[in-house]
């Protein structure tokens, strides 16, 4: 059982409350490690080579040992901060502007603010957070869903990794979005997945990876859609055509979702989103729709860090070629 989801996190105790508190709290490489640690382990330690819970031997605040195996692991090894080079103060710092810009920041934004020396570094964290954005373990959609799809124009010249003289293309990618509609009104969680066309071998996984069975869908006329009610959909489809209902009045969350997408993705990120990372900044996207209610923006520094300690590690190359990385497929 999840006890972290348990127990709601308190600003001033589990995350900074503002920035003045995050300096006093992150004042030392020794005093993120303990934050990490707590938030891997909040329990407290279990060896991750024979399962033991038990007080580790510290040698210092890096290194662990458990006294049943003897295995020496880390706080960090095994988790987006494995065996980065760059200090635990800079991640935790660009965590907490990550998350504190409502809008949320581009890698250029980041390396100013956090004055990095290069840029690729910025990078880099950025799309390693974007990988912790998404628990794999989150449960789908109810209720009543809208699904539908969207373009999305995005220029393949993402900042990436020889971001000088590169002439830029425009290209259009197609996006599934799905939406809670909550009662009486409102919108409750979304997911979001790039696809390869609009045929029901796109739509219909997105659906049932999406989509707990049972719920309502509600969808335009798409033929794509047709077997959601022998999967144990309750299908709802609304037709467009030759109706006196324009769509964002029919199918008023997904055209709500699709425009906040949109406006971000151009705006945050100028349009510049590689097709390859498409994915990722969906992720994100999806990761501050949300947690769009929190009460404090620290609790989306909370959650990602939460996330990122149980998130495995991320290589370079598969951050740079998403596609190369299998998993990320389909
Ligand atoms: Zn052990």
């Amino acid at each position: 059982m999840n006890t972290q989801a348990i127990v709601a996190p308190v600003a001033g105790r589990d995350y900074p409350r503002n920035w003045n508190e995050f300096l006093d709290w992150f004042a030392s490489e020794d005093a993120c490690l303990g934050y990490l640690e707590k938030l891997r382990w909040p329990s407290g330690f279990v060896c991750p080579g024979c399962g033991v819970a038990e007080e580790p031997y510290r040698s210092n605040r890096a290194r662990l040992m458990c006294r049943s195996c003897g295995r020496q692991s880390t706080v960090t090894a095994g988790t987006i901060f494995d065996k980065t080079r760059t200090p635990l103060r800079v991640w935790l710092a660009a965590a907490w502007y990550l998350t504190n810009q409502k809008q949320g920041v581009s890698a250029l934004g980041l390396q100013r603010v956090l004055g990095l020396g290069s840029y690729q570094t910025a990078w880099t964290m950025l799309h390693r957070f974007r990988r912790a954005m998404v628990r794999p373990d989150r449960d789908r959609l109810k209720g009543r869903v809208e699904v539908d799809e969207t373009y999305l124009a995005i220029t393949d010249r993402e900042e990436s990794i020889s971001p000088v003289g590169r002439k830029s293309k425009t290209t259009k990618v197609l996006v599934v979005l799905a939406v809670e509609l909550l009662q009486p009104k409102g919108f409750g969680r979304i997911r979001l997945r790039r696809i390869e066309n609009d045929s029901d071998a796109c739509v219909v996984p997105f659906v049932q990876a999406c989509i707990e069975s049972g719920a309502q869908v509600r969808t335009d006329g798409s033929a794509a859609y047709r077997t959601l009610s022998a999967l144990g959909y309750d299908h709802q489809r609304t037709v467009m055509l030759g109706s006196d209902v324009p769509a964002h009045v029919s199918m008023a969350g997904v055209h709500r979702v699709a425009s906040l997408v949109k406006r971000w993705i151009l705006g945050t990120h100028h349009g510049a989103v590689q097709p390859g990372h498409l994915d990722a900044y969906l992720d994100e996207f999806v990761f501050r729709f949300n947690l769009r209610t929190s009460r404090s923006r620290g609790m989306l520094f909370y959650r990602l860090l939460q996330q990122a300690v149980v998130t495995e590690p991320v290589t370079y190359s598969s951050v740079v070629n998403p596609l190369s990385n299998p998993a990320k497929q389909g």
